[in-house]
């Protein structure tokens, strides 16, 4: 066994463990989400490298015998100051992580995994409050696709008719966009996806998280869009991230 590899790693979350240890996990484009433990007190350099939002190259030294999992290098290539600078970023950019921790790096491709991941953030650093919340619906749309889960928005998953300028009904427990005439006549499993949500997600849900800026939203559509990404992650988790409420 190996005992020492090297990944493309970005710190999604990280927490004391001990009298002055950290517990880090990190997103790796190599093997998905692993867990380590960073030794060292505040004044560590390393501590300092495996904080939150940060990625680069990271050394990580596994002991069979102890059972542990250990950090012991961190070459940072993205510092990501920016996220800190503004309330909005930084609770857009914990509910971008808290996601990918939620559902353990999505069981898509890792490595595709960690470049949404990492371009999200680095479009965030400079988003003002009003493209964040965008920035947050594409990547979350964007992970249900990684995940398998996102829905066909242009015709109904039924009967297939096109939904042109009509809207669609999302049924959140299974999870599928239906037109007026096939969706279950219960209003409280229903989500409606107007036309404006829809476009929006079918043309900025194909872009890079960097040319964001260009594509707004009117507040109905971008209330809709937020419901259906929030609506189906919860379906599939079975529990609501208070981090996307904020
Ligand atoms: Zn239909």
């Amino acid at each position: 066994m190996q005992r020492t590899a090297a990944y493309s790693a970005l710190v999604l979350h990280s927490r004391p463990a001990g009298e002055s240890n950290r517990e880090v996990y990190l997103l790796t484009g190599e093997e998905g989400i692993i867990k380590a433990t960073v030794f060292g007190g505040p004044k560590s350099k390393l501590r300092a490298h495996a904080s939150p939002f940060n990625s680069g190259k990271v050394w990580v030294y596994r002991n069979p015998v102890k059972d542990s999992v250990k950090i012991t290098d961190f070459d940072i290539r993205c510092w990501r100051p920016g996220l800190r600078e503004l309330y909005d970023r930084s609770m857009t950019a914990a509910a971008i992580t808290d996601t990918v921790l939620a559902t353990r790096g999505s069981g898509g491709s890792w490595d595709t995994a960690l470049n949404l991941t990492a371009s999200s953030l680095d479009a965030l650093e400079n988003a003002n409050e009003e493209l964040c919340p965008r920035l947050l619906i594409h990547f979350l749309w964007q992970w249900l696709s990684l995940s398998g889960l996102q829905p066909r928005l242009e015709t109904c998953a039924a009967c297939g008719k096109a939904a042109a300028d009509s809207p669609l009904w999302l049924d959140i427990r299974e999870g599928d966009a239906l037109c007026a005439n096939c969706a279950p006549k219960e209003p409280s499993v229903l989500l409606r996806i107007g036309p404006g949500s829809r476009r929006w997600l079918d043309t900025a849900g194909r872009l890079e998280p960097a040319r964001l800026y260009r594509y707004t939203m009117d507040g109905k559509s971008r209330h809709e869009a937020k419901s259906l990404v929030c609506a189906l992650l919860n379906a599939a988790l079975g529990k609501k991230l208070a981090s996307w409420e904020w």
